[in-house]
């Protein structure tokens, strides 16, 4: 049985409280896409921790983490979070990297940096991790595979290959020294030291997993919006946020993901640039970001204030279609307590019209949000555990979502915690 966990919209939905919770009943837990570049946040009996590149399962002793071939597999940063976590008592876990994950490699780091300050005003967001270079090498197919660094001399032939392309653009577009071949062949020999004892055939071992019943979960970063094809490109991530793409950044057949978890946040946050219409701002936005998440809506990699909104039907209903949700997780709904009407954004009006739709890029940046208000319930609901027995105007708020969004809210989150859930 295959289960993907992934978001409907700007990312921070609270992926990571929601695997690891359904990774209780899980064997594997495997990471499809993106690199280090987002985080997800994970309370448990052990603290607070943010992983940026293992799964969410590495804190049970009956799952096996898997980082699939999807990956921006930072080594070095692996590595650190392999360290933070056994550094404080969490039992070492059982990992397996693809033999067909790419590397970040230094210099896609550098190259990240130094296109953001070339375009100044006019810059991505970018966490600086090095994931647009990566994914753009990989398809422009000067990446290196895992599996490749244990072939020396295929990197003897191919370091200086992609250095003469690379070494042009430092000398001549962003003026920085050029990479030192024999430098760049040392790290890799280190990187391949560190990963060599966790490299497998992770298709192949997905693939007997199935034929043996075992419960996979395929644990989507960021969200629907910030997907290449179907986000607000071009203010996107480098690799495909959709579970669709977990068959592909895992290595499993598409037909044998069986449920998709889309989880979805009580209101909207953002970090990067884009077009967001149910924004908001000053007063009303530092309080929800104050207030919001578990420690408020800072970002888990960089620390950045999330940028705030109410939630937003069009954007979530469109966010839940492309993934081909069959379950909506609702979280941090907990937050919203402390207010007496919650505006929801349940339209957008672009040149005078209004569409539940949501548009491309280009029409995006002219929508306007239309806004209903509901009543607030004005208390804690932390704690709750049958969806019965939260107040009325609670349930009312998670039923209007649920009716606009056209997708069933199976789990509502009620806070940080592993068993702070309730089933519908
Ligand atoms: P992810 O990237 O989708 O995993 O999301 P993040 O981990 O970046 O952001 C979610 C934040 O909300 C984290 O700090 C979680 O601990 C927290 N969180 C998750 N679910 C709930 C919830 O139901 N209530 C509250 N208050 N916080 C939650």
């Amino acid at each position: 049985m295959v289960k993907a966990v992934v978001g409907a919209n700007w990312g921070d939905e609270g992926k990571g409280k929601i695997t690891d919770m359904l990774a209780e009943k899980a064997d594997f837990i495997v990471r499809f896409q993106g690199g280090a570049n987002a985080g997800h946040t994970i309370v448990n009996d052990y603290g607070k921790f943010a992983l940026h590149t293992l799964p969410s399962g590495v804190f049970y002793d009956h799952t096996t983490s898997v980082i699939g071939n999807g990956v921006a597999l930072n080594i070095p940063v692996l590595f650190n979070e392999i360290k933070s976590i056994t550094d404080k008592g969490v039992p070492k876990p059982k990992i397996v990297v693809s033999n067909r994950a790419q590397i970040v490699m230094p210099y896609h780091i550098l190259f990240d940096e130094y296109e953001e300050e070339r375009l100044g005003k006019a810059s991505f967001g970018s966490t600086k991790s090095g994931i647009a270079p990566f994914y753009s090498d990989k398809y422009a197919k000067i990446g290196f595979q895992v599996s490749e660094l244990f072939d020396d001399d295929l990197l003897k032939e191919k370091i200086p290959r992609v250095c003469a392309q690379k070494n042009v653009i430092l000398e001549h577009l962003y003026k920085k020294p050029p990479i030192d071949e024999a430098e760049l062949l040392n790290t890799l020999h280190e990187y391949r030291d560190m990963v060599a004892p966790y490299v497998t055939d992770v298709s192949l071992l997905l693939d007997q997993a199935i034929k043996d019943g075992k419960t996979i979960l395929l644990e989507g970063q960021l969200g629907t919006l910030k997907d290449p094809d179907h986000g607000i490109y071009p203010m996107v991530t480098s690799s495909s946020t959709l579970a669709a793409y977990g068959a592909i950044g895992a290595g499993i057949p598409p037909y044998e993901i069986k449920q998709i978890v889309t989880v979805v946040k009580a209101y909207s946050s953002a970090v990067g640039a884009g077009a967001f219409v149910s924004e908001i701002f000053g007063d009303e936005a530092d309080e929800l970001r104050r207030r919001g998440g578990d420690g408020g809506e800072f970002g888990a990699t960089t620390g950045r204030p999330r940028r705030m909104g109410w939630f937003d039907c069009v954007a979530t209903k469109y966010g839940c279609r492309l993934q081909g949700t069959t379950d909506v997780a609702f979280t941090v709904l907990d937050v919203l307590g402390y207010l007496d009407e919650i505006p929801v954004c349940t339209g957008y009006e672009i040149d005078g019209e209004v569409t539940t739709e949501f548009p491309v890029t280009s029409k995006l940046e002219k929508a306007k949000p239309v806004l209903e208000k509901l009543p607030g319930w004005k208390c804690e609901i932390r704690g709750i555990t049958n969806y019965a027995d939260l107040p009325e105007n609670c349930r009312k708020y998670i039923e209007f979502v649920e009716e606009h969004i056209g997708y069933p809210i199976t789990m509502v989150s009620n806070g940080p915690g592993r068993h702070d859930i309730i089933l519908r």
